[in-house]
């Protein structure tokens, strides 16, 4: 998140202290780590404990030769360093209301997060779903590592959050922040801006 969008909220980066990873990729990881004022590298959010899938992060260590090249090994350099990593093995409420669950598809070690907050859920389904026109179950990325299991966790996810009412938040959408799917999974209404306040 942009510093001058945490700033809107009355927060800084130094308040944060957790960062969820819904997996390891260069395009989800490679705000971790940012340079400082004065040139070092430090983490993005230093007081942050790092939540990732145990699973996930042994292909980090490790990578399939598939996937070796979008696993930058400096973008985890200070976590292990800094100790400000958490592995999680399968399920786990990381905080009040915000639970993660293990989905694998996408990654072997991709998980999602669930939000539940004055009566609302809003879940992020990360690369399961990048866009709101990857509605259909059928379609998958061509980066999805087991498209197969991407089908499978999408269309059990996609029914589950639906019928309660779920927001959906978008990383990759390029027109919709976050979404409701009616019962045909069509978008029935789109986040507009400002509408964050209301929820915390
Ligand atoms: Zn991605």
């Amino acid at each position: 998140m942009e510093s001058a969008c945490l700033e809107s909220l009355g927060y800084c980066r130094e308040d944060v202290t957790q960062v969820i990873l819904t997996h390891c990729d260069f395009d989800h990881a490679g705000g971790i780590e940012m340079f400082e004022e004065n040139g070092t590298t430090g983490l993005t959010f230093p007081a942050a404990t790092h939540f990732i899938q145990e699973k996930e992060w042994q292909d980090v260590e490790k990578p399939h030769r598939r996937a070796e090249s979008t696993y930058f090994s400096e973008n985890f350099a200070l976590l292990r360093k800094k100790g400000k990593l958490e592995l999680i093995n399968g399920n786990k409420e990381v905080s009040s209301g915000v639970m993660l669950f293990y989905t694998g598809g996408h990654t072997r070690g991709h998980q999602i997060v669930e939000i539940r907050s004055k009566g609302s859920t809003g879940v992020h389904l990360g690369d399961l779903l990048p866009t709101h026109v990857h509605n259909h179950p059928l379609w998958t990325m061509s980066y999805d590592n087991f498209p197969l299991e991407v089908i499978d966790r999408k269309s059990e996810l996609l029914k589950k959050y639906t019928d309660m009412e779920s927001w959906f938040l978008l990383y990759h959408d390029p027109f919709v922040r976050a979404c409701r799917f009616a019962r045909d999974f069509k978008v029935k209404e789109k986040w507009q801006a400002g509408r964050l306040k209301s929820f915390i």
